[in-house]
């Protein structure tokens, strides 16, 4: 019956969706690893306090956040966000239209918080500001 209409979007299952906290967590871990060597690569001094930073406190990781670089920061943020789109419920919806994200498009990035109809919009929208500042951009020269 379901195989039918191809194109409908499963939730996932409390125990899959336990599975992608632990992916979560483990992509988190990964990410200020990779941070931590990089910055471990640049400046010794800097390691070494943000090593003292994690044993002390949980005000660790905002502290930290200060030093990371854009991408990063940004990539741990959508982690923490999905985290707490766990905690509380939401995670398998879309935070725009409330549509079911769907189980393929989650397991292939955990960290989605949007439907793939409004990422792609929200990706047209985005690339149209971009070639609009591009366009202001060539005209101020
Ligand atoms: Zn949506």
């Amino acid at each position: 019956m379901n195989d039918s209409g191809g194109f409908e979007l499963v939730p996932l299952t409390d125990e899959q969706v336990e599975k992608q906290r632990q992916a979560l967590l483990e992509k988190r871990e990964r990410v200020l690893q990779a941070v931590r060597a990089a910055e471990q690569n640049q400046d010794p001094d800097e390691l070494r306090v943000a090593d003292e930073m994690d044993l002390s406190s949980v005000g660790y990781d905002q502290a930290f956040e200060f030093r990371l670089r854009d991408r990063d920061a940004t990539l741990l943020k959508k982690i923490d966000k999905a985290l707490r789109r766990i905690e509380s419920n939401e995670y398998n919806f879309c935070e725009e239209c409330e549509g079911v994200i769907g189980s393929a498009r989650l397991s292939a990035r955990p960290e989605a918080n949007l439907c793939i109809d409004c990422k792609e919009k929200q990706e047209h929208t985005e690339k149209m500001y971009e070639k609009r500042r591009q366009r202001m951009t060539s005209f101020e020269m």
